[in-house]
Formats: structure tokens, C-alpha cells, sequence
């Protein structure tokens, strides 16, 4: 007998029709005789639908009080289920977060995971009765409701997969898997079967939007065997492993894109000791998190500096900026909003030089100018501007050859 953990998104739970769907797979898992737990979140919509009711009566809804109100969205999903599963003869029992005690920090909106008493849950499973658990809420020690984070139903199933020692974690929603790039973007994307554990977290926090990110890292940590599956078609997803590759790995395994990010430039700064420090302590203490950072070579005793940040946050650091440049001397301050991060990740990068070239090369033969560039082990990245967003994730995905049905050899040509 194993142990699984199943989770269905909001699109899987939309309304009762689609709860009763659900029903009839968690019934298939429960019948093979597998201890089930399913984790949902609210139907799909409901969670917005919340959080715009807030702000008609307040703009600036107390924390505390938001999360009362969007905890009930789950609410609403872990009955239906546990009604649809009483009416085809199983005995589940659905349970708020607070009551199968997801203890969290009380950092409302964003709250932490601390602590899981499995008691409960285990005594349900020894009665062979299905647990349903709401997603993405949780209880601080105060007994106040907390929530997630956006997303957060996933964080939920990966820390109770953890908790229990599941055999498997499985994630549906409403694509069959990990793409090797967005296939709204590229119909030929393809889904992989496999997918290194650091890959993943590299992709999703790159853009891929199938797993929250903070969801990933957890997994991580506690080495959950993660699956990404569809709920409406059959199939075997793609499974997260934290083993290295054996056999011969594709150079590149996805490429994800973003453009939630803006670039942000300050010019002519006094190019002395300390001045990165300077400009970027005094982003950091307004709260903003900066990603990739340039200093070009200083020339006439002045250099510039440039990063990026989250698009959203640029007002606020620009505010920042035209401050410091007028203290500092500096010549000027540019926004800008208009770039799109696009990024290539693979484990093979780690034994195989030439894809940076191939990169630049296939960008630069489409007329794709790159404005900032940054690297890791196993991901390059680079900064072009938005509108090229999609005909530069779609030309990378042909130049590395993704679009080959499996097994093909290297297409891609190693430069150096
Ligand atoms: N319902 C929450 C949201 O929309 C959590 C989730 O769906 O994972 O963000
Ligand atoms: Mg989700």
C-alpha cells in the first residue's frame, strides 16, 4: 500500500461538475488501495473574487482579516469533495488547515509552514477514510487563520507529502506536465517525462508557471517525489527527481520568459569604493529585491550601474534612485519597463560548453539585441526587450532543438 498525496487546482475543482470528476479519480486512487489525501484549492476565480469583495469595502483590508475571508474559498472545495465522495460509498472527512494543525508563522498573506501534527490525518488513513485538506491556509499559535501566498494549495501538499512521508505527490492541473517551453507560445514545446529537481526550481521561478516556486524549494528540502499531471487527461505527467541524470542529458531541458520584470539605470555615478553597496543598500532597505545587477568598467572617474527588479516595485525604487543621484552627483536615472528576462536551463550546461554562443547567435541572426546577460551552472539568462518575448523563447526552442520528438541526438552545434 502506498501513501499519496493528490492535489487539484482551481481549474480541476471549478464547479460541481468538475468536483464530481474529481471525486471519481480520487475514488480510482483510493480503491487500488492507496491512502489517499487530496489537498484543493478554491474553485477557480474565487480567490480574486474575495479579494476584489475586500477592497469594495476597505483598500486596505487588515491582513488578518483577508485571510479569514480567502481561507473560505478552500472551505467551500474540501466539502463538495468530501459530499461527492460520501455519495459514491467512501468514507472521506474534509479538514481546514487549522484543524489538521498546519501550524505557520503569523505573517499573514505569506505565512510559513512551522510545524504539522499528522496525528489526525494517520488516524483517518487507519480507518481507510480519504482526508481532504484545504490548500493554501493555515493556523499561528495565536489560532489565527493565515494564508500561503498566492498558489500556495501546492506548498500545502508538498509540506503534507513531507509530513507523512508520502510515496508520491501528485499535482494536477489543467496541463498534462512540464513543457520544454510554454506551448501557447510554441506548439511544438514538448513534455518532458523528467525533469532534475533543480531545473524545476530554476524554471518556475524563471517563469514557468506550473509550480509555485516556494513550493519547489520545499519539495527540495525534504526530497518529496513530485508528480505535474493533468486532471482531464490520462496520462503520466512529469516527475521531479533528485537523482542525476544517468543517461546522456539534453543540453537544454526548458526555456521559460517573464516579463514581470523593469530595468532601472543609474548613469555617471562617482566611480569610487563602495558605490555599488551604496545604490543597492539603499534599494534593499526599502524592501525591494534586486535580480540581475551590471557595473559597467568605469571611464572619466564615473561608471553607470544597472539592475532589475519586479515591475511593480519600479516607481517606488526609481523614487529611490533620482534621491541618490542627486546626493551622490549622479548624471541620471533611467527607467525602464519595457524587458523581458528569457532564460535557458539544463543540467547538461554543466558538461557541455557552446550554449551561451548558440543563444547569442540564434537571437542575434533574428535581429534580437540583448541587453544584460547572467549566468549560473546550469541557466543563462538574458534581458531583451519585451515585445520580443515570444519570437526569442520560440527561436531558442528551435535552435536547441527541442521541438525533436525525444530521443534525436544533440542538435545543437557546439561552437567553441
Ligand atoms: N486559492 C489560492 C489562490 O488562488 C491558492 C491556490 O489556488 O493554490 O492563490
Ligand atoms: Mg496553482
Amino acid at each position: 500500500m502506498s501513501l499519496i498525496v493528490q492535489k487539484f487546482g482551481g481549474t480541476s475543482v471549478a464547479n460541481a461538475e468538475c468536483i464530481n470528476a474529481v471525486a471519481d479519480m480520487v475514488a480510482k486512487t483510493h480503491r487500488q488501495g492507496d491512502a489517499t489525501v487530496v489537498v484543493l484549492s478554491a474553485m477557480s476565480g474565487e480567490t480574486n473574487r474575495l479579494l476584489a469583495l475586500a477592497r469594495e469595502v476597505n483598500e486596505q483590508a487588515p491582513a488578518r482579516e483577508i485571510d479569514m475571508l480567502v481561507s473560505t474559498g478552500e472551505q467551500v472545495t474540501i466539502a463538495l469533495l468530501a459530499m461527492a465522495l460520501d455519495e459514491r460509498g467512501i468514507s472521506a472527512r474534509s479538514y481546514t488547515g487549522g484543524q489538521v494543525n498546519i501550524l505557520t508563522d503569523n505573517i499573514h498573506g505569506k505565512a510559513r509552514i512551522l510545524e504539522i501534527d499528522s496525528a489526525r490525518i494517520n488516524k483517518d488513513l487507519g480507518a481507510k477514510r480519504v482526508v481532504v485538506v484545504a490548500g493554501f491556509q493555515g493556523i499561528d499559535r495565536e489560532g489565527d487563520i493565515t494564508t500561503l501566498g498566492r498558489g500556495g494549495s501546492d506548498i500545502t501538499a508538498v509540506a503534507l507529502a513531507a509530513a507523512l512521508k508520502a510515496d508520491e505527490c501528485r499535482i494536477y492541473t489543467d496541463v498534462d506536465g512540464v513543457y520544454t517551453a510554454d506551448p501557447r507560445i510554441v506548439p511544438e514545446a514538448q513534455r518532458l517525462e523528467i525533469i532534475t529537481f533543480e531545473e524545476m526550481l530554476e524554471l518556475s521561478s524563471l517563469g514557468a508557471k506550473v509550480l509555485q516556486t516556494r513550493s519547489v524549494e520545499f519539495a527540495g528540502k525534504y526530497r518529496v517525489p513530485l508528480r505535474v499531471l493533468s486532471t482531464f487527461k490520462e496520462g503520466p505527467g512529469t516527475l521531479i527527481s533528485y537523482e542525476e541524470p544517468v543517461m546522456e542529458q539534453p543540453l537544454i531541458s526548458g526555456i521559460a520568459g517573464q516579463t514581470d520584470d523593469a530595468k532601472l539605470t543609474i548613469r555617471g555615478i562617482p566611480d569610487k569604493p563602495g558605490i555599488a553597496h551604496t545604490v543597492l543598500a539603499a534599494i534593499a532597505d526599502t524592501q525591494i529585491n534586486v535580480d540581475m545587477i551590471i557595473q559597467n568598467v568605469g571611464a572619466d572617474g564615473t561608471t553607470d550601474l544597472t539592475f532589475t527588479l519586479s515591475r511593480h516595485d519600479l516607481p517606488q525604487a526609481r523614487a529611490e534612485l533620482d534621491r541618490l543621484a542627486a546626493e551622490l552627483g549622479a548624471s541620471e536615472v533611467i527607467g525602464d519597463e519595457h524587458v523581458a528576462k528569457i532564460s535557458v536551463v539544463g543540467v547538461g550546461m554543466r558538461s557541455h560548453s557552446g550554449v551561451a554562443s548558440t543563444m547569442f547567435k540564434s537571437l542575434a541572426a533574428e535581429g534580437i539585441n540583448i541587453q544584460m546577460i547572467s549566468t549560473s551552472e546550469i541557466k543563462i539568462s538574458v534581458v531583451v526587450e519585451d515585445k520580443y518575448l515570444e519570437l526569442a523563447i520560440r527561436t531558442l526552442h528551435k535552435a536547441f532543438g527541442l521541438g525533436d520528438t525525444m530521443c534525436s541526438e544533440d542538435s545543437t552545434t557546439d561552437q567553441e
